[in-house]
């Protein structure tokens, strides 16, 4: 039995990834340097991966951005738009591909960047074209196979497969498909080095065997496996996320050499697959979940495992689910987490050195260091610290109507115009407002205890003050506090919940070097205190306009936390629902008129198979109407997303039964409402009229333009204008002057209806 990793994390236990890389991209390092702290890492990974107990080294899961964007230029697929740089720094081309710009070379728009399945990872989404030009350059791969062999003998290089690149590409005139057969020369190529480098096993990961796939894409596979010359190279064909159960007559026939499947994300019948597939292949059992933060029960793995080693012996490998990207690296870091949670967790170190105790308890048919090992993860099912007895009420008591608001929205709709009397195309934001260095700096300050909670308290009234007379000067119709209290709209209210912890080290690459510290929701989940009302009440005070109060939707804080996997997600998602309701009803008990709940995660949540959507938004959806529906009628709900795809969703968007919902359109043209078409928005909509991911300032004939555009789909008695999201990362410059041209718009378009 092999035990083997399908990627460990590439940011380093400190995030020396993202340090180095900033500093090249800043120009105060030099590329050797840069690429020797990555050798660095590599090899820190490796030996870490060796002293666990892993046997096959994953190589090649390493990246300086992005592994998708590794397999672009291992194929030599490069966007037009970089082909024509006159260096050839093929570094420098890769950053210019993530980022637009390196040090050396033109600036140029960088390539699309999208979620990686379910997770918070973002990949480069490969460009192809007719006539697609493949030039295999495998060279960075093959001196890190030698490297790694520098480790281990045993190394396995891992590259994401045809078929998946293919389907996470996006195509200019043509059909993605209709590539294939050129695509196929390119990894026939990279095929034939690995063998003659003396490759054993490789594994190819095609993640989207996880997807419903149509008849055509099928075909692909049967059409590469069976045309790919592997010589003596053995395909460990790996899938992650999602079951595979639906493929098996497909990938039955498929010339490999064995399969991963991974166990965890779905119920998956094992023994079935293991009877359908030919009995020469190894199945890797990914047992071990590479997506969360939680000690695995070993013993009870074990019972399962026991029965399926006996029978495949040594065609039996162990492996995490997925790639170990996804978790955080190493548990020992954390100095502030008491004894006993910590006993709880296991990181991408740890999660290692389980698949070694899980390997040696089977061949040894004995359970004793396991059960030793497991019994924290045990004792966490049961501990106090995890239950709340009055949240479990609550949720046990929870009836239909407590997901839904009283009236419905025409009716609400009467009762919040008559109370806040808004002009017709009323005028908004999205939250925040632009964060200074100072901001920061104050909130480091006070986090450190360097300033008390009084001259914190201060700064933060001033800050709100401004950016309330700021609004006023603008003349926004519905102004909001600023949000400059929050470092992140998660962590924030994470910190402030009770059941949730934050770590110290245990951060994710969320893309390039970007990292995210996900809070870890272990407990029930309650609100201790409130958690915006002084702030907002602080904000409103300063002003006869409505402040629009800012809270963060459960699906979101959700999303984007380690989640306890002794409940199901939609009760987590209930419970968090319950304490932003409380929070609803708190702030309208102090006279609070409008609350936006953001939701933002929604759509990321959604399970890799299309099949399991629908159970997946009607909860979601559930959650966010519970966490609102202890608003009167008279108080108005907004909701805000930001992202522009959610023609496949709409009805769950129409579900969240927000008052206003705000998205973002600008970037695409509005084009997102094409979608209402089909069906029509039936609510209040905001769609963003100006891009704030850049920092150019939008004229008033453009967003009358949009506008314009706007209202052939919905009346003028329900749309809105704000921008596409918050300006958090935006100068106050550029937003005075762009958030004036857009009150400008709005008088201008109220004028001629
Ligand atoms: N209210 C948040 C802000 O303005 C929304 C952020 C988001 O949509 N991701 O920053
Ligand atoms: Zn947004």
């Amino acid at each position: 039995m092999q035990i083997h990793n399908l990627g460990f994390p590439r940011i380093g236990a400190k995030r020396e990834l993202k340090f180095c890389l900033e500093r090249y991209w800043r120009g105060e390092s030099s590329q050797e340097t840069l690429l020797a702290e990555c050798r660095n890492i590599r090899k820190t990974n490796w030996q870490t991966q060796l002293d666990e107990g892993i046997e096959y080294l994953p190589v090649g899961d390493f990246a300086h951005y992005d592994h998708v964007l590794n397999t672009s230029l291992l194929l030599g697929i490069v966007p037009e738009r970089f082909r024509h740089s006159s260096d050839d720094n093929e570094l420098d081309l890769e950053f210019r591909i993530a980022r637009g710009q390196a040090p050396s070379g033109c600036q140029c728009a960088a390539s699309d960047m999208t979620k990686w399945f379910n997770t918070n990872y973002h990949y480069i989404v490969p460009e192809l074209s007719a006539g697609l030009d493949i030039k295999v350059n495998a060279s960075r791969l093959l001196a890190q196979i030698a490297e790694a062999q520098q480790f281990s003998d045993k190394v396995k290089p891992v590259l994401l497969g045809p078929v998946s690149y293919l389907y996470l590409s996006v195509a200019k005139d043509v059909e993605k498909l209709s590539l294939l057969p050129q695509l196929l020369k390119g990894y026939q190529q990279i095929l034939t080095q690995l063998a003659h480098a003396g490759v054993s096993w490789l594994q190819i990961d095609e993640p989207v065997l996880g997807l419903e796939l149509s008849q055509e894409w099928q075909q692909a596979f049967t059409t590469s496996y069976q045309q790919l010359d592997k010589g003596a190279v053995k395909l460990l064909l790996t899938t992650y996320f999602a079951s595979i159960d639906h493929h098996l007559k497909l990938i039955k026939t498929l010339p490999v050499d064995g399969i991963h499947l991974d166990t965890v994300a779905e119920q998956t019948d094992v023994m079935n697959v293991i009877d359908t597939l030919p009995d020469s292949w190894v199945i890797s059992l990914g047992v071990i979940n590479g997506r969360n933060v939680w000690k695995t029960d070993l013993v009870s793995v074990y019972q399962t495992l026991l029965p399926l080693y006996r029978h495949l012996g040594e065609r039996l490998w162990l492996a995490p689910s997925c790639s170990l990207l996804h978790s955080p690296v190493d548990l020992a870091q954390e100095q502030k987490l008491d004894a006993e949670f910590s006993s709880w967790l296991a990181f991408a170190r740890q999660k290692c050195s389980e698949l070694a105790l899980l390997k040696s308890a089977l061949i040894n048919e004995n359970s004793d260091a396991i059960t030793l090992y497991s019994a924290p993860a045990i004792a966490r099912r049961v501990s106090e610290r995890i239950h709340n007895q009055t949240v479990q009420q609550r949720i046990g008591l929870l009836k239909p109507e407590d997901f839904h608001r009283k009236q419905a929205f025409s009716e609400r709709k009467a009762i919040q115009q008559r109370e806040l009397n808004l002009p017709l195309l009323p005028t908004t934001t999205i939250g925040s407002f632009p964060q200074t260095g100072k901001i920061r700096e104050i909130r480091a300050k006070w986090r450190r205890g360097e300033i008390s909670d009084q001259q914190y308290q201060e700064y933060i009234r001033g800050e709100i003050a401004d950016v309330i007379s700021k609004q006023e000067a603008i003349g926004l119709d519905v102004l909001v506090h600023g949000e400059v209290e929050r470092n992140d709209m998660v962590e924030y209210f994470g910190e402030l919940l009770e059941g949730v912890v934050f770590t110290q080290f245990a951060w994710v690459q969320s893309y390039g070097s970007r990292c995210v510290k996900p809070p870890i929701i272990f407990g029930d989940i309650s609100r201790k205190q409130a958690m915006t009302l002084e702030w907002i009440n602080y904000a409103q005070s300063l002003t006869d306009k409505p402040v629009k109060a800012m809270l963060t939707g459960p699906v979101t804080i959700l999303a984007w936390s380690f989640v306890r996997d002794d409940l199901p997600r939609q009760q987590v998602a209930e419970q968090i629902a319950l304490a932003i309701g409380d929070e609803v009803a708190e702030l309208v008990a102090n006279g609070t008129q409008i609350i936006q709940i953001d939701e933002p995660a929604i759509r990321e949540g959604m399970p890799v198979k299309q099949s399991l959507w629908q159970e997946y938004l009607d909860w979601a959806t559930a959650a966010f109407r519970l966490s609102a529906a202890t608003a009167p009628s008279a108080t108005q709900i907004h909701s805000h997303m930001c992202y522009s795809e959610f023609n496949d969703i709409l009805e769950a968007i129409i579900a969240l039964d927000a008052d206003v919902l705000t998205v973002e359109t600008s970037r695409s043209n509005m084009a997102l409402l094409d979608a209402f078409e089909q069906q029509a928005y039936p609510n209040d909509l905001g769609p963003g009229v100006y891009d704030i991911h850049s920092p150019n300032v939008p004229d008033v004939d453009w967003m009358v333009n949009l506008l314009d555009k706007a209202l052939d789909y919905v009346p003028a008695q329900r749309l809105w204008v704000n921008p596409d999201c918050g300006l958090k990362t935006r100068g106050w410059q550029e937003t005075k002057a762009a958030l004036e041209n857009m009150v400008l718009a709005a008088k201008a378009l109220r004028a001629k209806l």
